[in-house]
């Protein structure tokens, strides 16, 4: 063991998106960052459909790695009924490839002056009034590393957060995809089906992934009553009524992995922040993490960095800064609240009735309207408000909203 520790303003466990991106807006502002990743290069393996918002992309302008890119989608019900929303030409979502995302992510963060450790992963930490001690073991070796703040960006099985008990993520989701050439798809547009039999409670999608399409399906472990993922999607593919559009898909790849929906409730701690998948940040209607974890970044770095500066990392000043990201939490539990409305708590024939309404076309206008992927709460409450059909169901939004949580 090297006994001498190196000394940092911040250490990052976790060169993913989140870390990566966290770790750039800390350094830009003076700090001294180390990142730490556990496996021998960035981005692999990856769990993702790809899918980054225009937003997102902004703040790290890697439109480089974009294969393609969303206009809309085309929804299926349980039995069928089509909704196509979006317009050609507008661009919603771009869908990325994972692996020179992240890498690139990453290589802004060292070039804005963060240190990247590859094979390199705590084995244990002790917190003391002044200073975070970790052991890293890098490689073979073991090297002591000191710093004033520890940052969990490692992901939805985050070790920090687990070593240091800091709670779960409301909900843990399964998402499982395989990446397929020959799907008979529209160019520009993702689909996404529903159906007990095909996402108990959530949708399966088919991504247009430049040449390729990523065929996936979500689901909450509690829905899927013995099935896997894998099943589903086989079943997706093989024997629902939309089984010829899969006729001729070979398969290059599967990726298989967790969605942690619902920030914990304290992603704090003295001289310790999660971000990212670690604080369960992924959106609940969609499962997409990336753009919410830049959001957090870019809400809590000034204050942030400003308390590493003065070494005021206690539990209580960490609560302060953190203060803002009390706005996501509000947001994902309203969109839960309003995703298990429309979706998740429905049956199949009540899924139907409700594409029925979707399809028509004041209501897809609507949508297409107020839509946003990234914030979906606005457009929910407008339906629920605008169009007299969904009246039952905004007298019980009335109700879930009220509930205490
Ligand atoms: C099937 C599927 C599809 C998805 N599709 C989308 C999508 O289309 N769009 C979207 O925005 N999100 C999507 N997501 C979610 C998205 O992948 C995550 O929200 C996003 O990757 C979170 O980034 P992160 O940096 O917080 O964590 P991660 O991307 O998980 O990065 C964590 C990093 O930490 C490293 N690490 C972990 N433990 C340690 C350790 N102990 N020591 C050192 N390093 C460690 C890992 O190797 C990894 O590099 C999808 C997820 C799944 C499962």
């Amino acid at each position: 063991m090297d006994s001498n520790p190196s000394l940092w303003d911040v250490v990052v466990v976790g060169a993913g998106p989140i870390g990566g991106y966290a770790a750039r807006m800390m350094a830009e502002r003076g700090l001294n960052v180390l990142m730490l990743e556990e496996h021998l290069e960035i981005g692999k393996p990856f769990q993702c459909a790809g899918l980054v918002n225009p937003g997102a992309m902004k703040k790290v302008g890697l439109e480089h790695t974009i294969l393609s890119d969303v206009f809309g989608a085309r929804m299926y019900s349980p039995t069928g009924i089509e909704v196509k929303i979006g317009r050609e030409g507008s661009v919603r979502t771009h869908v990325v490839c994972r692996k020179l995302f992240d890498e690139a992510v990453v290589r802004q963060g060292m070039q804005a002056g963060a240190t990247l450790w590859l094979d390199s992963r705590p084995v244990d930490v002790e917190i003391d009034d002044q200073r975070v001690c970790l052991t890293v073991k890098r490689g073979d070796q073991i090297f002591n590393v000191e710093s004033r703040l520890l940052v969990g960006a490692d992901g939805a099985h985050s070790w920090v957060r687990r070593t240091l008990r800091m709670g779960r993520p409301k909900e843990m989701m399964i998402g499982f995809q395989i990446e397929v050439s020959g799907y008979i798809g529209e160019s520009g547009y993702l689909d996404m089906y529903t159906g007990q039999d095909i996402a108990p409670g959530l949708f399966a999608w088919a991504i247009p992934n430049g040449r390729t399409h990523r065929i996936g399906v979500w689901s909450r472990p509690e829905d899927l009553g013995g099935r896997s993922c894998e099943q589903l999607v086989e079943y997706l593919m093989k024997d629902s009524q939309w089984s010829e559009r899969f006729e001729n898909c070979r398969e290059n790849a599967r990726f298989c992995g967790p969605l942690p929906c619902g920030l914990i409730q304290r992603p704090w701690k003295q001289r310790v922040l999660l971000l990212g998948d670690a604080a369960g940040l992924a959106k609940p209607t969609t499962g997409g993490g990336i753009g919410p974890g830049f959001e957090q970044v870019d809400l809590i770095i000034e204050d942030l960095c400003n308390a590493v500066n003065r070494n005021h990392l206690s539990e209580k000043n960490l609560k302060k800064v953190c203060k803002p990201i009390q706005s996501i939490r509000k947001r994902q539990d309203k969109s839960r609240a309003l995703r298990n409305l429309f979706v998740t708590s429905c049956n199949d024939d009540e899924l139907d009735s409700h594409f029925e309404i979707f399809s028509r076309p004041e209501v897809i206008d609507l949508i297409n309207e107020e839509g946003d992927i990234e914030k979906p709460v606005p457009l929910g409450i407008s339906l629920l408000r605008k169009v007299p059909d969904f009246r039952g169901l905004a007298f019980k939004a009335g109700i879930e909203m009220l509930k205490p949580r």
